[in-house]
């Protein structure tokens, strides 16, 4: 059996869920947020949610770095591209994501603005350096996983002396919405299946304050087998009250702290608030560039300005982030709202809530 294979047996789904239903105390419930969109789209993908006990409720959590992104946060970018004559690179799953005023950046390069999908950083930093004509400013958003790459593309294009870059640094850091999750009163959490890329970043420690307030922290990969014993261990935890991290992706997540990747992004960045969709301001939850590279800070360098950060009316994206409610009590799900022309972010986003409800359904 090929490795995927065994991460999706279906004796072995079969096994486990078995387990899980002998586990799960009847006169108890079992509340369980995923933090990661890849989770997110992966348990709704293999109707995870509609084949576990009733007791057992997996909460969509404030995982997807689109979706959490603000809406002024957006609507800087739309800004910059109306005032300055720049090439804005961004990964693919912006693209769709509406500003305030509808538009979205796919609209607007069919309108001639100059917008560049990449692949990677390494891959910009070789346009910029074969066009030093052209100014490219690079939209980074992401949690931890992905901060890494942006600090590394400031640090080189630095020594490689290539000045046209510069970077609208939206990043945002895991532990603070951690804790406000865990103080949540609303969402009462027994456990949290911990996102297994952003792990190999943080290593265990990231999930010590979950445990430490007497909840459960597993740390799994994407595969039905692997989701499944993440379930299985957060019941193990609760019904023992026995918490520690625990870890069923040890295949690529060892633990431990990448201290090369945090030393990268401490050298190049400092902890900042920041504004999440829906959520609000939380503090401490962002980056900046630090000074010794302030002329990477696109922020800087064209005089943004911060924007507003209302909803878009109607949109109940806050209210899924946080866990409050599901997609389909949004009463555009569907309707006003759909994968194929989206109004919200999680919408829009191929990791965010409510795309995955439509895509692969729900359940009540
Ligand atoms: Fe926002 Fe659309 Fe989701 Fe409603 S269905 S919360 S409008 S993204």
């Amino acid at each position: 059996m090929n490795l995927m294979n065994r991460f999706r047996d279906k004796q072995t789904v079969t096994l486990l869920l078995k387990k899980i239903e002998e586990s799960a105390k009847p006169d108890k419930n079992y509340s369980i947020m995923e933090i990661c969109g890849t989770h997110t789209v992966a348990i709704s993908r293999w109707g995870l949610r509609g084949i576990l006990p009733k007791n057992i409720r997996l909460i969509s959590g404030p995982g997807c770095p689109v979706c959490v992104t603000s809406q002024g946060e957006i609507d800087l970018i739309f800004d910059l591209l109306d005032k300055e004559d720049v090439t804005v690179a961004v990964y693919g799953d912006l693209m769709r994501v509406p500003g305030t005023n509808g538009e979205n950046l796919l609209y607007l390069r069919g309108k001639g603005k100059k917008i560049l999908i990449i692949n990677s950083v390494v891959e910009l930093m070789k346009i910029a350096d074969e066009k030093p004509e052209e100014d490219f400013v690079f939209v980074s958003i992401g949690f931890e996983t992905t901060t890494p790459q942006t600090a590394f593309l400031i640090k080189e294009s630095a020594k490689k002396g290539i000045k046209n870059i510069s970077v609208l640094l939206f990043n945002k850091t895991m532990p603070e919405i951690l804790n406000l999750l865990l103080e949540d009163e609303n969402l009462a959490i027994n456990g949290f299946i911990a996102p297994g890329h952003v792990s190999t970043v943080t290593g265990d420690e990231l999930y010590y304050g979950i445990i430490r307030k007497n909840r459960a922290a597993v740390i799994t990969g994407f595969e039905p087998v692997e989701i499944l014993e993440g379930v299985m261990e957060i019941i193990k935890q609760v019904n023992t009250n026995i918490f520690y991290v625990g870890n069923c992706y040890k295949r690529v997540v060892s633990g431990r702290k990448n201290i090369k990747a945090y030393e990268l992004i401490n050298e190049v960045f400092e902890s900042s608030d920041a504004v999440w969709r829906g959520i609000g301001l939380i503090k401490n939850s962002g980056l900046k560039i630090r000074a010794e590279y302030e002329d990477f800070d696109a922020m800087l360098k064209y005089n943004l300005k911060p924007y507003s950060h209302n909803e878009r009316v109607g949109c109940k994206c806050g209210e899924v982030l946080k866990g409050y409610i599901k997609p389909m009590d949004c009463t555009l799900f569907g309707t006003y709202c759909t994968y194929e022309n989206p109004y919200g972010p999680c919408m829009v986003s191929s990791e965010g809530t409510c795309a995955a409800y439509y895509l692969y359904g729900g359940v009540d």
